[in-house]
């Protein structure tokens, strides 16, 4: 696709975006651009530019503000030691993309069109990414604003592409984390939106983890919806169970669990180690039962944002239990050095994984 490139001319000087980026915290601090493509049922995707990153006008009936079609997208882009820049598997974030486009009745966009707007922002703001620990978080979302109050699917989207220089997700090291079993909320249901990445289940789960926090804890966990047993997934990352016995357990995807491209990456380098990992249901009372007997040695949440993070505590009303010693497990500490190592392109892995950006 043709990009019109319109440059921000009043984009930060080096000495403003230094300051910017020394201590940037995650979603606060943007880069100077930002791409936009339209798409009307008329004319499909049209007018895709690259310019100065600014508010949308939006109508006051912009269909999103009402009834929610809006999806997103989150992939990171690294320095490459020779002073390149690379993506990891943008291609699985432009095939969820249109998955969730599919469940959410929104146009799909071409797969190449996807990576080729993340390029073009990363191309323009390239200065932003940083190097050593951080990275630069892009952040693709798609919305309806035709100007129409009738629900229905709309006839008017815009796709916008930003993004965001991060640092370490974990200062000083990582911490363990401490869940909250939800026991009266629930993130998706049979039928439902859970498999797709939209801005929805996020509202709905925000609650939930308001009440988490309530109760001293980082994350909520949530259980399945129908029998309020089998755990499913944290509010934005799936969960990994290792067990003594050197196997392993992750809740399968079965339309209620966002298909995580951290999850499938952890799937694929576990297999390759010769690790069975079952994908299947996994109750909570299980996992209380696999904790205290010591038979469950190790739980990590994955992501893209945390990569990987270890769950230290679990408190729910039926009381609080602790994984191992409670500290980051040395599987879950070598699984995240390796795939971060992978993703910086420090290591080699699976082909493909590693999508060098054409400065
Ligand atoms: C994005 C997301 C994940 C993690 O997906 P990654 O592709 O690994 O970043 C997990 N759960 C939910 C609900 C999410 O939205």
């Amino acid at each position: 696709m043709q990009f019109d490139i319109i440059p921000n001319p009043a984009a930060l000087s080096d000495e403003a975006r230094a300051a910017h980026m020394v201590d940037p915290g995650f979603g606060r601090v943007f880069t100077d651009h930002m791409v936009t493509i339209r798409w009307t049922a008329a004319g499909g995707w049209h007018e895709a530019q690259v310019r100065a990153r600014a508010p949308f006008q939006l109508d006051p009936a912009s269909a999103v503000l009402h009834y929610a079609q809006e999806i997103f997208e989150g992939l990171k882009a690294y320095r490459a030691e020779d002073g390149g820049v690379t993506m990891f598997r943008p291609e699985q974030n432009a095939r969820r993309f249109n998955e969730s486009a599919q469940r959410m009745a929104m146009p799909e966009l071409p797969e190449d069109v996807f990576v080729q707007a993340c390029e073009e922002l990363i191309r323009i703001d390239e200065k932003w990414v940083p190097g050593g620990e951080g990275s630069l978080y892009i952040r693709p979302f798609m919305f309806a604003n035709e100007v129409f109050l009738g629900v229905k699917p709309a006839a008017e989207f815009i796709f916008c592409v930003i993004a965001c220089p991060v640092g370490a997700y974990f200062k000083g090291g990582a911490k363990p984390i401490s869940i909250w079993v939800s026991d009266h909320y629930n993130r998706a249901g049979p039928g439902g939106t859970g498999a797709a990445k939209c801005g929805g289940n996020y509202a709905a789960s925000l609650v939930a983890q308001a009440e988490a926090s309530g109760h001293g804890c980082d994350q909520v966990v949530f259980l399945d919806s129908s029998e309020h047993k089998w755990v499913e997934e944290l509010g934005g990352m799936n969960l990994f169970f290792l067990f003594a016995d050197g196997s392993a357990v992750t809740p399968p995807l079965g339309g209620t669990i966002l298909p995580g491209i951290t999850r499938n990456s952890i799937l694929q380098l576990l297999n390759a180690d010769g690790v069975t990992v079952k994908e299947r249901p996994y109750s909570i009372d299980e996992w209380r039962a696999d904790a205290q007997s010591g038979t469950l040695t190790e739980v990590f949440a994955c992501g893209t944002a945390a990569v990987l993070a270890a769950v230290g505590q679990v408190k729910s009303t039926a009381g609080d239990f602790t994984i191992g010693n409670g500290g980051t497990g040395f599987r879950t500490e070598a699984l995240r050095t390796r795939l971060t190592a992978i993703q910086r392109g420090q290591a080699p892995g699976p082909e493909g994984w590693v999508h060098r950006v054409n400065l």
